[in-house]
């Protein structure tokens, strides 16, 4: 199974997708260090805790349970997770293991960038998001009455373990609203992965070993090459952004609650597809097909009561926005995309007036 090595400035990591990495954590914590910190949840733990003590192999380890949700991802809970480890021995020698979906990811990531001015983590995935976007970038943040991930800290992990086997416990919604983050892959960079995603949806849907395994090596592949090209998003990486202008409005809309994260993704590149199509940036056929393969992932929940003049009037407030201006990753084929900006409201208004439809 494969490695892709993720290089940036300050550090060069691997991101393990294999059957069974878990088991072999061990081999991924530097002999040296200190104590072991595992901030997870209570349904994480439950299912994998067996697997997690199988690869610490007998090393002593301290558990760190956080409750999960978006809305403990906040400063509050870091900083009641940092007394908890220098209460049970925390030091600058200490290293987190971060067991869990993007939220542990983050809030774990987080709390190592600052613990003592920064430790070591390890990202553990455990849902298909994370998998294949959270748990890898080294990006972790918490979230401000103001708005989603607005303090935070680019922290690289020594390591992303990326267990497939941990999928099978995860509930169906949260599993197709990852999917959404793997049609995202193929869109901006992968027509192979596209044509998977296409061709194979019984055996997607289905978690089938073989197909899980070839969508995480793609996904992970190609996050892993564009983050090493361009750690900091200033320029490349706002292509991984594909989807999440339109997204991250409507879930700010709805309070965070109506929809998963991966769902209004997939609002937002319907949102994006129908846009890049308007413009003249995108053919019909390839519109058509990309549409298609969104519907087939889903249904996301409803959009009812959804204006697009309140989607809109939430666009410039994305911490993407670049000096007030709103960027757009629009695909030009399947697997191109092209950031745009300076567009009309009208034509911005319009594409999500279709989307919401
Ligand atoms: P999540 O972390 O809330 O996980 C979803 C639910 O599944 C939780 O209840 C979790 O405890 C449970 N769970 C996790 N793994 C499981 C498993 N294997 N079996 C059973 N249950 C399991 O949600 P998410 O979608 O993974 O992550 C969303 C978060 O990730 C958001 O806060 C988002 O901002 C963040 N994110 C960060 C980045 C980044 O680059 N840092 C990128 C994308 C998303």
């Amino acid at each position: 199974m494969p490695t892709f090595m993720v290089t940036t400035p300050g550090r060069r990591y691997p991101a393990v997708v294999e059957h069974g990495v878990l088991d072999r954590l061990g081999e991924y914590l530097p002999a040296n260090s200190g104590k072991t910190f595992v901030v997870t949840t209570p349904d994480v733990w439950q299912h994998h805790a067996a697997r997690l003590a199988r690869g610490l192999a007998g090393r002593s380890h301290e558990i760190l349970m956080f409750a999960g949700g978006e809305e403990r991802k906040r400063l509050a809970s870091v900083e009641a997770l940092a007394e908890e480890m220098v209460a049970r021995g925390g030091d600058r020698s200490s290293v987190v293991l971060a067991f869990g979906g993007g939220i542990v990811n983050d809030v774990g990531g987080f709390l190592a960038a600052i613990f003592m001015r920064g430790v070591s983590v390890i990202q553990l995935p455990t849902t298909l998001l994370a998998q294949v976007d959270a748990g890898l970038g080294g990006k972790t943040a918490v979230n401000l009455e103001a708005g989603k991930n607005l303090v935070g800290a680019f922290h690289q992990p020594l390591a992303v373990l990326i267990d497939p086997e941990v999928l099978g416990t995860l509930p169906e919604r949260e599993y197709r609203a990852g999917l959404f983050e793997v049609i995202k892959y193929a869109v901006i960079s992968s027509p192979s992965l596209f044509e998977l995603l296409e061709s194979r949806r019984t055996e997607v849907l289905a978690r089938e070993a073989g197909v899980v395994e070839q969508m995480l090596a793609e996904s992970v592949k190609i996050k892993a090459e564009v983050v090493s090209a361009d750690e900091r998003e200033s320029d490349l990486r706002r292509i991984l952004n594909f989807g999440h202008t339109f997204g991250h409005a409507l879930e700010a809309e709805t309070g965070y609650a109506r929809f998963l994260h991966g769902e209004a993704v997939g609002f937002g590149m319907r949102a994006a597809v129908l846009l890049a199509e308007r413009i003249g940036c995108l053919a019909a056929a390839d519109a058509a097909r990309i549409l298609k393969l969104l519907a087939a992932y889903g249904p996301i929940p409803s959009l009812d009561g959804i204006s697009a003049q309140a989607l809109l009037f939430r666009l410039p407030s994305d911490k993407k926005t670049v000096r007030g201006e709103v960027h757009f990753v629009l695909p030009e084929g399947i697997g191109r995309v092209r950031i745009v900006s300076g567009l009309d409201d009208r034509a911005v208004r319009a594409a999500i007036e279709a989307a919401l439809q």
